[in-house]
């Protein structure tokens, strides 16, 4: 698959969101917007911070609540897929975790290879000195590793036609661009989310006690960190006629039922 330019209206190929997900004592998940990705305190980075202090490196991990997980999402043209033939040439919205960001700016990075000395950094969402993406997802358990997906050497945007990589004519290229997603709807927006004390509130409703009471002393046992893996499953939401504006407003509800199903 390709990573493609950002939207004409839009200035970022990209839009980060951040999110806190854990499950608390009595068993019910929480969840809620990091603030900090708005540059603003945030309780649950408070409270874990707090809890690193008290209980160090070690036993902290028995107390701290989830981290947030940032989740990005890009525009992307499926350029092959053997799996299924009929996305081929059709633009996504693809979400996707830290993993394949930190590939993209890896890419981004003029990096020094032994063999073939000084490798320039590329721009991955380039139309024509961009490279594709080759995504390989492999099922570990109900996981989905991403560690062996890899950008392609640089080339202008291309096709499959069965046989070869055909690079796309400029009308081509208008094609998919005329197909691409704004992002910025897909983006978590403060006045949207819980403030501070709204999160506390959420938080005390489903937990039936506070976060912060008796400092750090009553902390909730956290579930283990365990579903990095998972946090990089991506999913894609088909840039078709039928994505109407409701499935675009509640991008976590979609995200998430195309995920499981
Ligand atoms: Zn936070």
């Amino acid at each position: 698959m390709r990573f493609l330019p950002s939207h004409p209206d839009e200035f970022a190929p990209f839009v980060e969101n951040r999110t806190h997900m854990f499950q608390l004592q009595n068993g019910m998940w929480f969840g809620c917007d990091c603030l900090s990705k708005f540059g603003k305190p945030c309780p649950i980075c408070d409270y874990n911070r707090a809890a690193w202090k008290k209980w160090g490196r070690e036993e902290g991990r028995n107390h701290v609540l989830g981290k947030y997980k940032p989740k990005y999402i890009s525009n992307v043209l499926i350029v092959r897929n053997p799996n299924a033939p009929d996305t081929e040439g059709k633009v996504f919205r693809f979400e996707y975790g830290p993993l394949v960001m930190k590939m993209i700016s890896d890419a981004m990075t003029d990096h020094e290879d032994q063999e073939a000395g000084l490798i320039k950094g590329f721009n991955p969402f380039d139309w024509k000195t961009g490279a594709n993406f080759v995504f390989e997802g492999v099922q570990v358990g109900k996981f989905t590793k991403n560690d062996s997906s890899h950008f392609g050497s640089q080339k202008p945007i291309n096709k499959w036609n069965g046989k070869s990589y055909v690079e796309l004519t400029d009308e081509e290229i208008d094609e998919v661009e005329s197909k691409l997603y704004t992002l910025a709807d897909c983006e978590h927006k403060e006045e949207d989310v819980k403030d501070y004390q709204g999160i506390l509130d959420a938080y005390l409703a489903k937990n039936g006690a506070p976060l912060f009471e008796g400092q750090v002393q009553n902390a909730p046992v956290a579930a283990p960190a365990t579903s990095t893996s998972v946090d990089d499953e991506p999913s894609f939401t088909p840039n078709s006629a039928a994505s109407t504006d409701e499935e675009i407003t509640d991008t976590d509800d979609f995200f998430s039922k195309l995920a499981n199903g």
